[in-house]
């Protein structure tokens, strides 16, 4: 096995709020959005993609994303990312105020391009790049996700060739990070090394971001594949909640509290409090009114933290 050894700390970004919630057909309040947050931030996570500046009729739980930049809390030690499509959503990310990091979505394939953003691939990675340079212009950073960096919903296998070269080009556009996305839960962690290699390699000293979804149950498999290549970056949701409204069959994407545990019983630290991560589980399914599918969430953590031990902390 090539890559980095296990020892190095693993960030997260939290997208719950977003990724989690967008495919949900119960709209979740703006109070709420903002309890997930401050009960995310109290979990640890200091990146959060918050919202996403889209046409509400497309995603309508995304429709209060200026309500809910106003109201987070006041935290400059946490990063708030704002998912944009095109330069319309970007200026709306920055006119909030709150928004610090703007995030562009590039797709690796026409017809999911077409469907997802009404573009081409290449058109897609045009728009990301000028997202780029507008949230670099505003004083914000910006970073990009390829959709369906594994597999295509509607084109089927996507070649390695083609997500690197987009990868490229949007690291030369000025990204600040490159994210793999598995968008419809194909990827296996074979396919996750090479590629997260060849992406890391291509785009040094960037680094490379994953966000998987779990839907045919490879989810951890594949984020320990990726971390074991050289990616430093996960995406997860708390509870497991997720999925793309423009991707059939999509499901959950990996759950924090499964991935946290995973990683810290392997001795990899993530700056994350897996049981404040496992109580805001509990309450986000009373929101959600149903079970998530996490299952760390389900079963508890591992030896069992002694109550004494959590008052003092
Ligand atoms: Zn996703």
């Amino acid at each position: 096995m090539t890559g980095k050894m296990y020892t190095d700390p693993i960030e997260f970004v939290e997208v719950s709020p977003r990724d989690g919630l967008q495919n949900e057909r119960t709209i979740v309040s703006t109070a709420q959005k903002l309890a997930l947050v401050d009960h995310a931030v109290a979990s640890g996570a200091r990146r959060i993609e918050v919202t996403s500046f889209v046409n509400p009729r497309a995603v309508p739980q995304m429709a209060d994303a200026e309500e809910v930049c106003a109201g987070l809390p006041a935290r400059d030690d946490v990063t708030w990312i704002g998912l944009v499509m095109n330069l319309r959503g970007a200026e709306r990310a920055i006119a909030t105020g709150r928004i610090t990091q703007l995030g562009a979505v590039a797709v690796s394939t026409d017809r999911f391009a077409m469907a997802n953003q009404g573009q081409t691939s290449k058109g897609s990675v045009e728009a990301a790049s000028a997202i780029i340079a507008r949230a670099a212009d505003a004083g914000l950073t910006g970073q990009v996700t390829i959709a369906a960096s594994f597999g295509c919903p509607f084109e089927g296998e996507v070649t390695e060739d083609r997500v690197l070269h987009m990868a490229e080009a949007c690291a030369k556009a000025g990204a600040v990070e490159i994210g793999l996305a598995d968008t419809i839960g194909v990827a296996n962690p074979v396919h996750v090394t090479r590629l997260v290699e060849r992406v890391k390699r291509a785009i040094a000293p960037l680094p490379v971001r994953v966000h998987f979804h779990n839907t045919r149950g490879t989810g951890l498999a594949n984020v320990w594949a990726a971390i074991g290549a050289g990616a430093s970056v996960v995406d997860s949701s708390i509870g497991g909640l997720g999925g793309c409204p423009f991707a059939p069959g999509a499901a959950g994407n990996v759950a924090t509290e499964d991935v946290v545990y995973m990683l810290e019983r392997a001795g990899i630290g993530t700056g994350l409090d897996l049981e404040r991560l496992i109580e805001t589980n509990h309450w986000l399914a009373g929101v959600m009114g149903k079970e998530l599918p996490a299952m760390v969430g389900k079963a508890g953590g591992f030896p069992k933290p002694r109550l004494e031990e959590r008052e003092i902390a």
